[in-house]
């Protein structure tokens, strides 16, 4: 499918889908070609404040439009998006340089999340019990204006965690897009604005430090939901504690992967761990980055790890059949092969890849060949978020010491268990730190199982009803059939 972008592309404010004007932009690159696909406007606080004073005017009648309603707009978008998911694959795969036929399945997430929560506010009732004399309803209403911020590595699902839960419950939104990865998502702002009335969902444009800090500091926001590094975490959770407003915080990870040594399929546990090491590109903040395997299996593991590394296909981010295509950004691309230089540097053995590779026709990408470097668990590259195909292999032999190493680092974002003795699974589930932990699947996420992170991976849970929680307040209403009798201040 040939994709047409516009050749500039600005902020959605109170239903008004704003062009460029290229003297204030930044270049959407290609980072597989060097190609210039459009110009983004830089948007600067005055932006921000009309976006959110456009959410805020828009709040009430958003509010008072009442669950049913809300959720069958959302049900249309999930539908517009469905329709147009060939078409936001390809602007995705341009922009961020990820497989196609990886993105498109973040689609297919996507789509069925805003369904999960249309469907789910329909049975998020109000609760309330019975006092003496009368009755107390606990109501949830809707915060207000939430500033949400996303990061670059998979725009569509980022996307539908943070608006479908926060638009459904009754908030208005202001989103803000990573600089990297903005395109789909201002894509995606034209099919909102068909379907949502005027201001209820607004986009901004631009760098972190500028419209992402305006956006968290406004005093009409009333919450905000973050995802992206732990460190930019940090100041968000900074900025929410001075304001007192509630935030959600989805953060990095360094996840273990363990594999015990009464695996029953080797060959299935090695693709299992090679797509959770390095889908994405290794840009995921669930990748299993620390594969754990026991000694009795490791020679024969590891000589079949390696080739399953090798026969991974690196490719154009166009092409059908890539598994592994290109970083986001240069950048990106020497950040992580700095972290293999210093992995080795630190003792580590490269098992295999370890180079950039080149791909015709893309010869301007970062593609960085899958990597496996035998390590320990202290390193800096098993316990730093390195973000490419960079796998750390450690081999274990005593239980309670893989298992302080599995949980040794300051994140706690998900982790892997392969066996096929389920006591061992179900013990060491329960002594992982991590939000999410799949026995014998690696990333098995289906909407509705709780998705966040514990330590430093983050705070607070999406992907799941709970999510609604975190974007509305309780209300304590009570109801006396009768007047109390005088008594304070007798006649
Ligand atoms: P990042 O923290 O650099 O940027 C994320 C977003 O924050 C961007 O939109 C950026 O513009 C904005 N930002 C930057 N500085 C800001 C500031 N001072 N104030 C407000 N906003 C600011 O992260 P990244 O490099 O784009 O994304 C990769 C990170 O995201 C990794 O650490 C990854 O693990 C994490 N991530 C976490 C999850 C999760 O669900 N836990 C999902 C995806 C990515």
């Amino acid at each position: 499918m040939k994709v047409e972008l516009d050749k500039t592309y600005g902020p959605l404010i109170n239903g008004v889908l704003e062009t460029g004007g290229k003297e204030f932009c930044f270049a959407a690159v290609d980072p597989a070609t060097g190609n210039n696909l459009a110009y983004i406007r830089y948007c600067t606080e005055s932006d921000v404040d009309r976006a959110v004073a456009a959410a805020q005017n828009a709040f009430p009648a958003w509010r008072n439009l009442g669950q049913q309603q809300r959720a069958r707009l959302i049900n249309l978008l999930a539908d517009e998006i469905e329709r147009n998911s060939e078409r936001l694959a390809i602007i995705d795969a341009l922009d961020v340089g990820r497989c196609v036929s990886e993105v498109r399945k973040d689609y297919l997430t996507a789509v069925r999340h805003y369904r999960y929560f249309a469907s789910v506010v329909m049975a998020y009732e109000d609760s309330g019990r019975e006092i003496e004399g009368g009755y107390a309803i606990a109501r949830r209403e809707p915060l207000g204006v939430c500033g949400q911020i996303i990061p670059w590595n998979a725009p569509a699902i980022m996307a539908a965690f943070k608006l479908a839960p926060a638009l459904v419950a009754g908030n208005t939104v202001v989103l803000k897009p990573d600089e990297n990865a903005t395109l789909s998502t201002l894509e995606l702002a034209k099919l909102i604005n068909k379907i949502f009335p005027a201001g209820v969902m607004n986009m901004v444009t631009g760098l972190g430090e500028v419209v992402g800090a305006a956006l968290s500091e406004h005093p009409l926001v009333r919450k905000l939901s973050f995802t992206g590094s732990t460190e930019v975490g940090r100041i968000i959770a900074g900025v929410a504690a001075k304001r007192l407003v509630p935030s959600t915080l989805e953060l990095g990870g360094k996840s273990a992967n363990i594999v015990f040594p009464d695996i029953e399929d080797i060959d299935a546990v090695i693709d299992n761990a090679t797509f959770a090491a390095i889908h994405n590109n290794g840009q995921s903040c669930l990748a299993g980055t620390r594969l754990f395997v026991h000694a009795d299996i490791a020679d024969v593991f590891s000589e079949k790890l390696i080739a399953s590394f090798r026969r991974v296909k690196i490719g154009s981010p166009l092409a059908e059949d890539s598994r592994v295509s290109c970083l986001v950004n240069a950048r990106q691309g020497e950040r992580v092969l700095d972290y293999i230089k210093l992995g080795q540097e630190e003792g580590a053995e490269l098992l295999v890849g370890g180079a950039r590779a080149v791909v015709a026709g893309c010869e301007h990408g970062y593609f960085i060949q899958p990597t496996i470097l035998l390590a320990r668990n202290e390193m800096r590259i098993c316990q730093e978020e390195i973000f490419g195909p960079v796998l750390s292999l450690i081999i274990w032999d005593d239980y309670e010491t893989m298992i302080a190493q599995a949980n040794g680092t300051e994140y706690g974002l998900a982790s892997g268990i392969y066996t096929s003795n389920l006591k061992h699974a179900m013990e060491t589930a329960s002594r992982l730190e991590a939000g999410s932990v799949w026995i014998n699947r690696y990333s098995n996420i289906t909407d509705g199982t709780a998705f966040g992170g514990y330590k430093n991976s983050g705070i607070g849970r999406e992907f799941c009803r709970e999510a609604l929680n975190a974007y509305t307040q309780i209300k304590t209403i009570t109801v006396q059939a009768e007047l109390p009798d005088i008594w304070f201040s007798p006649l």
